[in-house]
């Protein structure tokens, strides 16, 4: 009996199906870079696929060329991506087939409240109370569709390294945002079709998105998808204690500075390679990474704080 459960844990499981999912809003910084790093091993560790896809449904923030170089850097760091990398630019047409299905079953309406009108209460826009739920204060004019979370029951998830996780839809949540006046979908409707669509089995990404996943454990509910496994590894931070999303700091660009960084990651993340592996080339790092991840290593209820490097 303890045999068939023991071999059952480490049977490699090819239904794995991990992904990384950057948006191409600036080069790839250490932070993302750690979340890439960690999807990579999780996904891989267990002969699983791992694929990537480029988050460019907003245009408007999209940096030219920014998608090219993410995609290098993660070459540079061994991080090999399976199949052909998605660009949601190319999605549109799921995404507006999803939507038409959520209005078939009532669950979204047309929002005509501007970013200016909301952004003079402060709270509104990250929880919008449903000003246009029962039609839009404007019919006239471009609108925004919102999903309807009125009628939302609780919700309970497992985040894998946090444990239970609950969240009451209506007082947390509120209507949001499924596509934006100027037409682009946006990150929560996008982010849902395609991890059913490419068959995402783990998501494992960074705890800034934490609070985004009941939206898309809502969205899924309502559109019939299985839900992924979550997993929010913790912030990275630099050596003085700053975030570092918007940090502009340059990533190696030749493979042969990347090792040093890489073995700060790993220990980051709770997997610092032996001695004898530090600075190695990236290729013999991960290998050693592959065979001893082990999630419960990674210290989740701590920032990272990558020292001064
Ligand atoms: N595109 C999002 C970002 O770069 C990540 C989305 C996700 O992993 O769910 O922050």
């Amino acid at each position: 009996m303890t045999e068939t459960t023991a071999s059952a844990e480490t049977t490699p499981d090819s239904r794995v199906r991990g992904r990384f999912a950057p948006s191409p809003t600036g080069d790839l910084h250490v932070g993302s870079l750690t979340t890439a790093v960690g999807s990579y091993l999780d996904a891989k560790s267990r002969q699983g696929t791992w694929l990537v896809r480029i988050e460019n449904c907003d245009r408007d923030r999209e940096v030219l060329g920014a998608a090219d170089r993410i995609l290098h850097t993660l070459e540079i760091f061994g991080l090999q991506w399976d199949g052909a990398v998605w660009y949601q630019h190319e999605r549109t047409e799921a995404y507006a087939w999803a939507l038409d299905t959520l209005r078939r079953h009532h669950r979204v309406y047309p929002c005509s409240c501007t970013r200016r009108e909301l952004a003079k209460h402060p709270t509104l826009e990250s929880h919008y109370p449903g000003y246009c739920r029962t039609g839009p204060r404007r019919p006239e004019g471009p609108h925004a569709i919102r999903f309807d979370a009125s009628h939302a029951d609780a919700l309970t998830y497992t985040d894998r390294l946090r444990g239970v996780q609950h969240c009451a839809p209506q007082q947390s949540i509120g209507d949001f945002l499924l596509r934006r006046r100027d037409g682009f979908y946006a990150y929560q409707l996008a982010v849902v079709v395609d991890d059913a669509a490419q068959g995402i089995s783990d998501v494992v990404r960074g705890a800034d998105l934490l609070d985004n996943t009941p939206r898309q454990r809502l969205l899924q509910e309502a559109l019939g998808y299985a839900s992924p496994t979550y997993m929010h590894l913790p912030l990275v931070l630099d050596h003085t204690g700053a975030k570092l999303a918007k940090s502009r700091r340059a990533l190696p660009a030749n493979p042969a500075d990347a090792p040093r960084l890489l073995t700060h990651i790993l220990a980051a993340l709770g997997h610092e390679p032996p001695q004898m592996l530090h600075t190695a080339p990236v290729g013999l790092q991960l290998t050693w990474a592959l065979q001893n991840w082990n999630i419960y290593n990674i210290q989740y209820d701590k920032d990272i704080l990558l020292p001064d490097l």
